[in-house]
C-alpha cells in the first residue's frame, strides 16, 4: 500500500489544497512548483499534449518571428479581427470564412455556443470534459448519459440516437476521441449519428483530440474529422482546440465550424479581437503546406510511440487500462490504492504529474489519466509504475 514520509506528507497536503482550489481542473505544473517548495516536476503527464508538435512550432516561430524581429509587431499591434483570422482556416477547409468562428481556446467557443444557442436541454455522455456541464446556462437541463464500465466506456451509436431523441433535448455533445477515456467513435458511426440527429438545434462535436485518432488497421493514420460534413448539416457544430494535438495551450487557439447564421449570431455579441498575435501566426501556419507536412511527421511519430506506451502499460500488474485512441489513457488501480494517493505518490517521489480522476463523474473505480509524452519520458513513467505496483 502507498505510504508517505513526513516530508512527503507535507507536500501531499499542499497538493490536495491546490487541487481543491482548481475546481474540476488540475493546478498547472507552474502553480504546483511555485507553491510547493522542494517539489520538482520532471514529467507533466497531466496535461495532454504532443511535445514534438510544441518543438516544431517553436522552431517555426523562432525562424519567422524571433530571428526576423517580427515578434515586435506581433506584440505591439492588434491581431486581425475574428473573421480575418478565420479566412486562413476557411481556405484550408474549403469553406467560406462566414462558417468559421475563432476562439480564445476552444473553451471560449464551448461557452459561447452553450450560452447563445442552448435553450432547454443538453445531453452529455459521462465521463466527459467538465466544462460542458459547468457552462450549461441557468435554466437548461443537463441529461447525463452514462457510458458503461463493462463496455470500457464505449458509446453505442444506436442507443445514443435513441437516448437523445427520447430526451427531447435541443443540444447534444459528442467528444471524439472522448476525454478522459480516449474512446474513439469510427467515422461511419459519426456520420450515422449526425444524420439521425438532424432535428437538434445543435449537435456539438468536439474534435480536440482528433489528430491522435485513426481507423483500425490504418497504418498511415489518416485524419478522421467530420469537419467537412458541416456543409450538408446545418445543425452540426465542430469544436476544435489546437492546445493538445499541436502542443500550444499557452497561446489559446481554437476554432469552431458551424452554420453562417450561428457564426453571425456569435459575432453580434463581440469577439472582435478575442484572439492574439501568436494564435494568428499559428493559424497562418495551419494553412501552410510546408508546416503541415512537417506536422504530419511529428503527429505520426507521436501516435506510434503512444501506441507502444499504451501497449506496455497494459502489461503492468496491479492496474488496468481502457482502450484509447487519444494521447492519454485511463488507468484503473486494482490493488486497493486510491487515485488521489497514487497521483500524490508519483508526484512527490518520482516527479511525475498525472491526473487523478476522483472528481470525474461517471467513472466507477479509482482512476488516473496519464498522458503520453516523449518516448524517453514514457519509459520513466513505465518504470515508476512497475515499481509502484509490482509489490
Ligand atoms: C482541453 C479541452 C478543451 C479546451 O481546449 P482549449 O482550446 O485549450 O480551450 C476543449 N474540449 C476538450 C474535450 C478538451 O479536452
Amino acid at each position: 500500500m502507498i505510504s508517505f514520509t513526513p516530508e512527503e506528507e507535507r507536500m501531499v497536503r499542499r497538493i490536495r489544497e491546490l487541487k481543491a482550489q482548481s475546481g474540476s481542473h488540475s493546478p498547472s505544473k507552474f502553480t504546483l512548483e511555485e507553491k510547493i517548495p522542494g517539489l520538482d516536476i520532471r514529467i507533466d503527464a497531466c496535461f495532454l499534449s504532443n511535445p514534438y508538435a510544441t518543438d516544431l512550432f517553436l522552431d517555426w516561430l523562432k525562424r519567422d518571428l524571433v530571428e526576423t524581429g517580427r515578434l515586435r509587431d506581433v506584440l505591439e499591434f492588434y491581431p486581425s479581427q475574428n473573421q480575418a483570422i478565420a479566412e486562413n482556416l476557411a481556405a484550408y477547409f474549403d469553406l467560406p470564412a462566414s462558417r468559421v468562428f475563432i476562439g480564445n481556446g476552444a473553451i471560449e467557443i464551448i461557452q459561447a455556443i452553450l450560452h447563445r444557442f442552448c435553450r432547454k436541454k443538453i445531453v452529455l455522455n459521462i465521463p466527459t470534459f467538465s466544462s460542458y456541464y459547468e457552462f450549461a446556462p441557468p435554466g437548461v437541463e443537463v441529461v447525463l448519459h452514462r457510458l458503461k464500465k463493462e463496455d470500457d466506456y464505449r458509446l453505442d451509436p444506436d442507443e445514443y440516437i435513441r437516448v437523445v431523441k427520447e430526451s427531447g433535448a435541443d443540444t447534444a455533445v459528442l467528444i471524439n476521441p472522448n476525454n478522459p477515456d480516449g474512446g474513439h467513435i469510427p467515422f461511419t458511426s459519426m456520420q450515422a449519428m449526425i444524420a439521425a440527429l438532424s432535428h437538434l438545434d445543435q449537435l456539438i462535436i468536439d474534435e480536440s483530440f482528433i489528430h491522435f485518432a485513426y481507423a483500425d488497421a490504418d497504418e498511415s493514420y489518416s485524419l478522421q474529422s467530420v469537419m467537412e460534413l458541416v456543409k450538408q448539416h446545418p445543425h452540426l457544430v465542430v469544436v476544435k482546440s489546437m492546445s493538445k494535438d499541436f502542443g500550444i495551450a499557452g497561446i489559446r487557439a481554437g476554432f469552431g465550424v458551424m452554420s453562417a447564421a450561428k457564426v453571425e449570431a456569435l459575432l453580434a455579441n463581440g469577439y472582435l479581437w478575442n484572439s492574439n498575435g501568436l494564435a494568428e501566426y499559428f493559424f497562418k501556419l495551419y494553412s501552410s503546406t510546408d508546416f503541415l507536412q512537417a506536422y504530419e511527421e511529428v503527429r505520426i511519430r507521436y501516435i506510434r510511440e503512444t501506441r507502444d506506451f499504451l501497449a506496455a502499460l497494459q502489461q503492468v500488474p496491479g492496474i488496468r487500462t481502457t482502450p484509447s485512441k487519444a494521447n492519454f489513457v485511463l488507468m484503473e488501480m486494482i490493488d486497493g490504492s486510491t487515485a488521489d494517493d497514487t497521483m500524490a505518490k508519483l508526484l512527490v517521489s518520482e516527479g511525475i504529474y498525472t491526473r487523478t480522476c476522483s472528481d470525474k463523474i461517471g467513472l466507477e473505480g479509482e482512476y488516473l489519466r496519464i498522458a503520453s509524452r516523449t518516448a524517453a519520458e514514457n519509459e520513466v513513467i513505465l518504470r515508476a509504475l512497475r515499481n509502484a505496483f509490482s509489490s
